[in-house]
């Protein structure tokens, strides 16, 4: 056996010891370790004795030493950092050192440790089979080691060790890259993802998550980064601003970072990531061990890959927010509101809902303009917050509806009415803007969210029809009112369907003459039962759900046909009325409809007059006026019906250019009564203006509901043309009508 101390000399001018290589700093965290395994105490003697001083790709060498297979599989199990055992064959056994490579590979599953097999005897080698398959580095007999060939060897083998470590390091950061932007990608909000980047970030680099921050660049250019997600000691920071944080050095990296929009390796570790839309989030890590070439490379793999994930995350967040919130005042829309109210229904007692709706707000859109009204509704709703505090959700569920949520004690008329107690100002202009409101209060067997809107709804309406900028609170019996309105409106579409509305007609007559002048056409809807729903009923439900165009249309197509039979039959100059309401009157058929109905049915368009209502005036004028014009022009009639319960102004009326007003049966019918304290028969004065004001305008006058002969009699002396009502005749069908109009020839 040679011992080594015999060719130590001869090497020592070989310049092996680069001490001045290794990094300064490092101290023993960097050594490879070198396991000597031999039975023979010498050899470890010689060996570490002929490497002493040595250092390999800038490190030193650090020896473990075990004197039997079963030592050193104990070292090998302890030390998962071994880089190379030097390792003698023969030991307890003559395959002692071979078994113990088989364990170390198959049952450790080391595969990075090198292993230099080491013999005494220069005649003895193992297969190159063995070789092959248990992966061992180098075969070496026990005189080759000199100073210089173990360090060739070792070396050699160092090299390799650390190749298959970065590799296994690679792929072990790669698979948690993967898994990484896997999960990230899917995360639901900002918050989730900044929290997951930071777990993630921390095993890539094998770092506990100690001293990691998110921050988040601001949407808004006036705003501040903001820390989104943290850990360990800078934990509470979470949701506040980056300012807050109190460590410079890590407030500034971190600023830094998101300045740039690039990764800061130096002093600490900082990652950018961001997406194309320019939003991006820096993370930031508190690891002491300086970054290695691989873990950049790994790193930039990983934000890249984050960066990905993260414009999903944003996507995703963009599509909740339209989804969720009114783009213009920033605040939940009514979907959110729904869920906010299904929320609040856990803990019903105490809690209010309203709708408020801001009076006349079409009117301050159209006169002065989007921008204003925009910034009106910003005003108001700024307003109602203040007003009504944090406590109280606020949402816009309508182009200008607000929802209120909160405590009973804060949704109320009288607190909310303060809100626009002040004027607002938009663009200049000063204006006092009022609300109307419709209340509910929650209970614990309340409807879902969308149906307690609902109930909101009919409580505004409610509202609306008592007097803009009042409130009133939902009851049960709206409820039922509105869904009895549902189920009349289903069957009056049935009905409809079915043909079984039909058109009766009731004679005007000539108050001077006693002559029939012409007859009105009025809707008729018998049910099934024989019993008959009165249009004042069904009309506005009719009105409301867009039904009245069709039916409207029916019985101007049905009257010109039953006029066309009653000019052939003996009539030539009657006229007929027929009732117009607003709905079917702005719709944009209207007038080619008339045409058709008076062509279909050849009827002179001087034969037909259209009764409306003061109410139409209130629609787009200019519009109206344009369609009266063309009727006018082709010679159809109009009559101003149930005049003197409208609130039209005079040079309105004058406008509409209408050739007939009818006095509303309720004027009529106070004629003629006695009048209970003076004793007398009453004079009828409105009757009278009306009669008054139509001749000085130069219009006919109709006297409606006429029922006695007083009433006739008193409706002459005042110098009304046209009387109609039951003492002359009930509404009749056609051929009725035929009959009644031979008898009173
Ligand atoms: P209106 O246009 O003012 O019709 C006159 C109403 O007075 C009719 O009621 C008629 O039956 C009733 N009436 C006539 N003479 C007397 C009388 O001496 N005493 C009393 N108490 N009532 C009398 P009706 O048929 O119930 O219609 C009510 C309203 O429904 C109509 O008022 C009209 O506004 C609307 N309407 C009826 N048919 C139609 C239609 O085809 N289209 C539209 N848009 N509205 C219609
Ligand atoms: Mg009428
Ligand atoms: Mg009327």
């Amino acid at each position: 056996m040679t011992t080594p101390d015999d060719t130590i000399d001869a090497d020592a001018f070989v310049p092996l010891l680069d001490d001045e290589a290794a990094p300064a700093g490092d101290g023993a965290a960097l050594h490879w370790k070198v396991l000597i395994v031999d039975d023979d105490e010498d050899v470890h003697q010689a060996t570490e004795l002929a490497l002493r001083g040595v250092a390999i790709e800038g490190r030193a060498l650090q020896f473990l030493h075990a004197h039997s297979a079963a030592e050193a599989l104990a070292l090998m199990r302890a030390q998962a950092d071994i880089a190379v055992a030097l390792l003698d064959v023969v030991m307890e056994a003559e395959d002692a050192g071979l078994r113990l490579v088989r364990q170390l590979r198959e049952d450790l599953g080391r595969r990075a440790l090198r292993v230099v097999l080491r013999t005494g005897q220069p005649g003895y080698a193992p297969e190159i089979e063995t070789i092959r398959s248990y992966d061992i580095n180098d075969y070496k007999t026990k005189s080759e080691l000199t100073r210089v060939r173990l360090y060739t060897s070792l070396t050699a083998a160092i090299r390799s060790y650390r190749q298959i470590v970065t590799l296994e390091q690679t792929r072990d950061g790669l698979e948690i890259i993967v898994s990484a932007s896997h999960q990230l990608g899917r995360q639901r909000g900002l918050q989730r993802f900044a929290e997951g980047l930071v777990t993630q970030l921390s095993a890539l680099l094998g770092v506990q998550p100690e001293g990691l921050v998110c921050a988040h660049a601001p949407v808004d250019p006036y705003d501040t980064p903001r820390i989104i997600a943290a850990a360990g000691r800078f934990r509470e920071l979470i949701h506040r601003p980056l300012e807050d944080l109190a460590s410079a050095p890590v407030r500034e990296t971190l600023a830094r970072c998101l300045d740039a929009r690039h990764h800061q390796l130096e002093p600490a570790l900082c990652l950018y990531f961001s997406a194309p839309s320019g939003r991006g989030i820096a993370a930031y890590v508190d690891a002491a061990a300086r970054v290695e070439p691989l873990d950049q490379r790994l790193l930039e793999v990983f934000s890249a890959s984050m960066s990905v994930a993260f414009e999903n995350v944003l996507l995703y967040g963009q599509l909740v927010d339209y989804a969720y919130q009114d783009q213009l005042l920033r605040m939940p829309n009514r979907n959110r509101f729904v869920e906010l109210i299904t929320e609040r229904q856990r803990a019903p007692e105490g809690v209010a809902l309203a709708l408020l709706d801001i009076d006349d707000f079409a009117a301050i859109n159209d006169t002065l303009g989007h921008v204003v009204g925009d910034q009106v509704l910003r005003a108001a709703a700024q307003r109602l917050q203040q007003v009504l505090g944090p406590e109280v959700v606020l949402a816009r569920i309508g182009g200008d509806t607000f929802g209120l949520l909160g405590p009973e004690a804060a949704v109320n008329p009288q607190l909310v009415e303060t809100a626009f107690a002040e004027v607002v100002e938009a663009q200049g202009e000063r204006m006092r803007i009022s609300a109307t409101m419709g209340l509910v209060r929650l209970q614990a067997d309340s409807p879902p969210g969308a149906e307690l809107i609902k109930d909101a709804h009919l409580a505004l309406k409610q509202a609306k029809q008592i007097r803009r900028g009042s409130s009133c609170y939902f009851s049960e019996r709206m409820g039922v009112d509105a869904r009895e309105r549902m189920r009349l409106l289903r069957s009056l579409r049935g009905a409809f369907d079915e043909r079984r509305l039909y058109v009766a007609y009731q004679p005007q007559v000539d108050l001077g003459t006693g002559r029939v002048v012409g007859a009105e056409a009025l809707i008729r809807w018998r049910r099934d039962d024989g019993s008959f729903v009165p249009p004042d009923r069904f009309i506005p439900l009719a009105e409301r759900s867009g039904l009245i165009v069709a039916i409207g249309e029916f019985v101007l197509r049905t009257a010109c046909h039953a006029l066309h039979r009653l000019h052939r039959s003996g009539y030539p100059g009657l006229r007929m009325s027929v009732n117009v309401s607003k709905v079917q009157f702005t719709d944009p058929d209207f007038l080619p409809s008339v045409v058709r109905a008076l062509q279909d049915a050849r009827v002179e368009p001087q034969a037909l007059e259209l009764e409306i209502t003061e109410s139409v005036a209130s629609e787009d004028l200019n519009f109206i006026l344009r369609v009266l014009a063309e009727l006018r022009r082709m010679g159809v009639a109009l009559a101003i019906d149930d005049f003197g319960t409208g609130y039209s102004s005079l040079s309105v009326l004058r406008q509409l250019g209408a050739q007939r007003l009818k006095i509303d049966r309720a004027f009529v019918n106070e004629l003629g009564a006695v009048d209970a304290e003076r004793g007398d028969a009453g004079q009828g004065s409105i009757a009278r203006m009306v009669v008054d004001l139509g001749r000085s305008l130069g219009l006919e006058t109709v006297g409606e509901g006429v029922e006695t002969l007083a009433q006739r009699e008193l409706l002459t002396a005042m110098g009304c043309h046209i009387g109609q009502g039951f003492l002359f005749a009930h509404p009749m069908p056609a051929d009725e009508l035929a009959d009644w109009l031979a008898r009173n020839r």
